[in-house]
């Protein structure tokens, strides 16, 4: 315990390990060198919605199917999720179309109820709420994990440090965006954010252009930047019908959007 309260160089450290983690979640690996996509509703709103969703994603090249169940809104009265229902309905879908899941959790009191997501978010939101992520660095799972809309990244990293150290290698960093000045877009997307935590850290980097624009006519051509500066991964919202979506619709592309998206970002991907 005293090692790890006065460590002085953090485990997420590129001088504590000098070459990539690879996080392995039933053989599709983030980190090796590839790009991992992530993609699906912000929030899973009903049985058909979230199956019509999955199947249009796998189809079109995801790795991995999103949908929210507990969701941190900025309001109360927003739409907060189908909560356990949710990741039911989002479990249901992964042993249907045998795709592996990605969900926000907010509380470790529902751990037990995430056993079978593959890889659990915290949000930008609860990016320092240290109790989840030590409670987290007590399970083996995968940890995706946002930076705060207003953290540095050696805070987003300290963050990190908070799971590893409890005995949890598996964390994956995501740049969602930051506040700026810049109210056109919802939040600014810190491409520099992909070279500096590569250069600090040896965890692999994902992306998600879709909170770090807040505008859908922006995802694809910020997902092709995210690839070109290194990302690991990428984590897009697509729905069926954006506009009728019970959150982040504006920000959420369509299936065939996403289509192109793939293909862009793979040819990207060839090129560097
Ligand atoms: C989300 O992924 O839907 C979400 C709420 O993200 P963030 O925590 O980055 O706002
Ligand atoms: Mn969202």
């Amino acid at each position: 315990m005293e090692e790890i309260r006065y460590r002085q160089v953090f485990l997420s450290s590129r001088e504590t390990q000098k070459e990539n983690s690879i996080i392995d979640i039933s053989g599709k690996r983030i980190g090796d060198g590839g790009l991992t996509i992530i993609a699906g509703p912000c929030s899973v709103e009903s049985e058909d919605q979230i199956f019509s969703i999955a199947e249009a994603v796998k189809k079109a090249g995801a790795d991995f199917l999103r949908g929210g169940a507990y969701k941190p809104r900025t309001s109360p009265y927003d739409f907060q999720g189908l909560e356990a229902e949710g990741v039911r309905l989002l479990l249901k879908v992964r042993k249907a179309l045998d795709i592996p899941v990605v969900s926000e959790i907010v509380d470790a009191a529902n751990i037990d109820l995430f056993e079978d997501v593959d890889i659990l978010q915290v949000g930008s939101r609860n990016m320092q709420n240290y109790a989840l992520l030590k409670a987290l660095g007590r399970t083996k799972k995968p940890v995706l994990l946002k930076r705060g809309y207003a953290a540095k990244y050696k805070e987003v990293l300290t963050s990190a440090e908070y799971i590893l150290s409890e005995g949890n290698p598996n964390v994956i960093i995501c740049e969602r965006g930051i506040r700026t000045f810049e109210t056109y877009t919802r939040n600014t997307l810190d491409i520099s954010a992909v070279p500096a935590i590569k250069k600090l850290s040896h965890l692999p980097i994902a992306v998600d252009p879709s909170h770090g624009s807040g505008r859908s006519e922006f995802v694809v051509d910020l997902s092709m930047a995210a690839v070109a500066a290194g990302a690991d991964a990428l984590m897009i919202e697509v729905h069926n019908h954006p506009e009728n979506a019970f959150s982040d619709g504006k920000q959420s592309i369509t299936p065939d959007e996403f289509e192109t998206l793939v293909k862009k970002a793979k040819a990207i991907k060839e090129v560097i």
